[in-house]
């Protein structure tokens, strides 16, 4: 079995890996040839912490596994971490037997950000020029980071449920040499993409917050009960997502559902409009909804890349198992 330690990872794995792993295994889902296990999220009645377990194969990589991990809220302030923490799995498909473990921390802040931004480079307008954050937290750096490669933006605005926090994406804009301005939830209007990625469970972004033709990824809601927007915006607008199953149950989709204002047949893959099956955005005037929910096999790519260069680089520990 190959170790590939969370302290390698940063040198090893990069943005644009992390993009192409993740938008060759949507493309790959909405054909049918990878699959994800259903989503194990429990409550476990310590330390407020969400656990669970993502998994899936890959037929077209060859790639099975699973990522154990979660959420654990006290973490930074109690113990100096990242509230992020999990682990990624290989198996072989052909015996079964473990082929590699990897840190998944970084690799899931990589692996969601390059998820928003392959659903940006899909779907938002070509002439966006003003992108707007909702979240400030540990992911939003990633997520403002990955998504600022994909436009010519122009400004960065932000909103954020605690205003402090708004300097770490600031910080963000300015290290790509773009403005920074704080806004109200209404200023949002102004923005042609916006990112939401925070963990609220009751919605913040109202559906007159964001103007026709923005591309909006709702990137925190990865939980049953957690909104971030609301539902009335799903109606409004297209609804795009890496897994259907998800985002109806999981996902942002999963109140619009269960109000009966939106149909699960109504929830787009983000994968077909990558294979040129769906034909993605139809006009300037529409707003396009990301629900990235997070799947398993989004981290299964990107440990699999990472396992690869690893290697090449002689850093993974091999030990017998
Ligand atoms: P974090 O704790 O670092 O930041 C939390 C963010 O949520 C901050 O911006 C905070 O101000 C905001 N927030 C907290 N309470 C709020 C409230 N009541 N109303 C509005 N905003 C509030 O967390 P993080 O690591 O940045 O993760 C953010 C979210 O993203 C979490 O919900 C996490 O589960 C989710 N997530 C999703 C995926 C995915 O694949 N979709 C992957 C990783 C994380």
């Amino acid at each position: 079995m190959l170790i590939v330690p969370e302290r390698e990872i940063a040198d090893l794995m990069t943005r644009e890996a992390a993009f192409d792993a993740v938008e060759g295994v949507f493309a790959a889902m909405a054909s049918k040839d990878a699959y994800n296990f259903p989503v194990i999220r429990e409550a476990i009645g310590h330390e407020d912490a969400l656990y669970g377990f993502k998994g899936g194969f890959d037929k077209a990589g060859m790639t099975l596994g699973l990522k154990a991990g979660g959420y654990w809220p006290n973490n930074l302030e109690k113990h100096g971490h990242i509230n992020h923490q999990s682990t990624i799995f290989l198996f072989d498909p052909d015996t079964g037997m473990v082929s590699a473990m990897v840190g998944g921390n970084l690799l899931t802040a990589l692996r969601t950000a390059a998820a928003s931004s392959v659903s940006i480079k899909h779907l938002a307008r070509k002439d966006a020029k003003v992108m707007g954050m909702v979240g400030a937290g540990h992911q939003a750096t990633f997520q403002l980071r990955a998504a600022l490669e994909q436009r010519q933006f122009e400004k960065v605005i932000g909103w954020n449920y605690h205003p402090e926090m708004l300097p770490n994406i600031e910080k963000i804009a300015n290290e790509a040499g773009l403005p920074f301005e704080a806004v109200e939830l209404e200023g949002m209007r102004e923005a042609d993409v916006v990112i939401s990625i925070t963990s609220t469970f009751a919605p913040t972004i109202m559906a007159d917050h964001i103007a026709p033709g923005t591309h909006i990824a709702c990137m925190g809601t990865d939980t049953k009960g957690k909104q971030e927007v609301e539902a009335a915006l799903l109606a409004r607008a297209t609804v795009f997502t890496d897994e259907v199953a998800q985002s109806v149950s999981i996902g942002e989709a999963q109140h619009a559902v269960a109000q009966g204002l939106i149909k699960e047949s109504d929830v787009h893959q983000l994968g077909a409009v990558i294979n040129g099956t769906d034909k993605g955005r139809a006009s300037d005037d529409e707003i396009t909804l990301f629900d990235g929910t997070g799947v398993g096999l989004q981290d299964l790519a990107v440990a699999a890349s990472v396992v690869e260069l690893a290697v090449q680089k002689g850093v993974a520990i091999d030990v017998d198992f």
